[in-house]
């Protein structure tokens, strides 16, 4: 029977996932990758070697699924941290391939722990999601602007109805000659909260629909603003906005990091502020996206929301006594339940940092990670700037990158 489904599946008469509905789950992935290995001519040694819980992973996290793809994982600190949810040393995990990746970030950390620790703070914790309507014109997208400013609370009971833990803080309207855009603005706890956003504010949309004249072009209008580079996140914020810092004496900097407070300074001023302006970035900073991103991989984060992280921001300022250093992600967007942090490798390594699962009371356990990553993004900072300063970078790469 099998062998029969399998040449079906080959000859495209029945589509991969249409194997789900004659066999289990684990007998799927092994006919599909049969399948694809025969078709393309290649031999799956390693993608066919995975501990993950297949009954949940392809009923949540993955479609027409082959096998599973590693990634290295090494560990940085211990990275003290002050913060108001992370609060002591923490292990990083980070998932990388970037030889020399987890060696700075870990260099970083000694930096900060050695200076007593980061202080990181939230300032704002807001996922959005951002519908678009078409008016008449003009006057029907000013109507429909008043109409939901005065029927907020209306707005907010029904789109609340769809969960148990998300709450709607606002609708902000923007609009462009009769298309209007409303941001919707939610605190979504421990979830970074993307699916339970789109869900509440669909029923909110359908409430809007049937009490005004006007149209849904599509429940994302971008004004999201989603997984792209965009000044609005910067701006206003989305998922956590969240800001670390340190202070380093110039002992410090010249042990750890073999170079001084003034090189780093000019670096920072004239690589993170001056050439990001130049160059028209959105990220003034050296490499936040690193840090986020094997972060983001080895703690089951959407990986696209990498794109958001990179919008930070660092400064590096000059003291009598040695360096400020800070770092701002105006839109980190996490989670600790959802997602990809079910996945028992991904659990793990949230567990490492004591994060993993529904924070008590409900939304510090992601307000926790949000911390830490922030803290561990300021490591990689302070490391690159540093090894840059130090003329460091080209040496450590081809020592440890190739
Ligand atoms: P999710 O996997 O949909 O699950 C989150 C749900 O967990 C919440 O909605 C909530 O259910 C429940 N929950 C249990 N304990 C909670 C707690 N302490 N705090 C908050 N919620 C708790 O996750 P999500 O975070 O909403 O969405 C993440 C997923 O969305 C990722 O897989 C991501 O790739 C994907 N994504 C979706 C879109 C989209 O447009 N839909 C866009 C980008 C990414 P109740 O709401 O029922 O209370």
């Amino acid at each position: 029977m099998k062998k029969a489904l399998l040449q079906k599946v080959k000859r495209g008469e029945i589509s991969f996932h249409e194997i789900d509905k004659t066999l289990d789950p684990n007998a799927s992935i092994e006919l599909r990758r049969t399948a694809v290995s025969e078709l393309t001519g290649t031999s799956f040694n390693h993608i066919s070697n995975y501990s993950l819980d297949v009954e949940n992973v392809t009923k949540r996290n993955i479609e027409n699924m082959i096998g599973a793809i590693q990634v290295p994982l090494g560990v940085a600190g211990p990275l003290r941290i002050k913060g108001e949810y992370a609060i002591g040393d923490y292990y990083i995990p980070l998932a990388t391939t970037e030889g020399a990746l987890v060696a700075s970030a870990h260099r970083g950390c000694s930096a900060i722990t050695f200076s007593g620790g980061a202080n990181v703070r939230i300032f704002k914790d807001e996922m959005t999601r951002a519908p678009v309507f078409r008016t008449k014109n003009i006057i029907g997208a000013k109507k429909l602007a008043d109409w939901v400013d005065a029927n907020f609370l209306m707005l907010k009971q029904k789109a609340e109805s769809t969960t148990r833990f998300g709450e709607l803080l606002s609708i902000n309207a923007f609009t462009t000659g009769r298309t209007v855009y409303l941001r919707f603005s939610y605190n979504t706890k421990d979830a970074m909260g993307m699916n339970m956003v789109t869900i509440a504010t669909d029923a909110a949309v359908d409430l809007i629909l049937s009490r005004n004249d006007v149209e849904l072009v599509a429940l994302s209008g971008n004004m999201c603003s989603d997984k792209k580079p965009a000044a609005i996140n910067t701006i206003l914020g989305r998922g956590k906005t969240v800001s670390a810092d340190v202070f380093m004496v110039k002992e410090t900097i010249s042990e750890i990091l073999k170079t001084t407070p003034e090189k780093m300074a000019e670096v920072s001023y004239s690589k993170n502020l001056l050439g990001s302006a130049r160059a028209g970035s959105l990220g003034f900073n050296a490499h936040a996206a690193n840090i986020a991103a094997a972060m983001f991989i080895a703690c089951g984060q959407d990986a696209a929301h990498v794109v958001e992280a990179s919008n930070a921001i660092t400064t590096m300022e000059l003291t009598d006594e040695g360096l400020y250093c800070s770092v701002t992600l105006p839109s980190l967007n996490v989670g600790t339940v959802g997602g990809g942090t079910r996945i028992s490798t991904q659990q793990e390594c949230l567990n490492m940092m004591g994060v993993a699962g529904a924070g008590d009371p409900p939304g510090t356990n992601a307000k926790k990670l949000a911390e830490i990553i922030a803290a561990a993004v300021l490591a990689g900072e302070i490391s690159l700037i540093g090894a840059l300063a130090a003329r460091h970078l080209a040496r450590a790469h081809a020592a440890l990158g190739r």
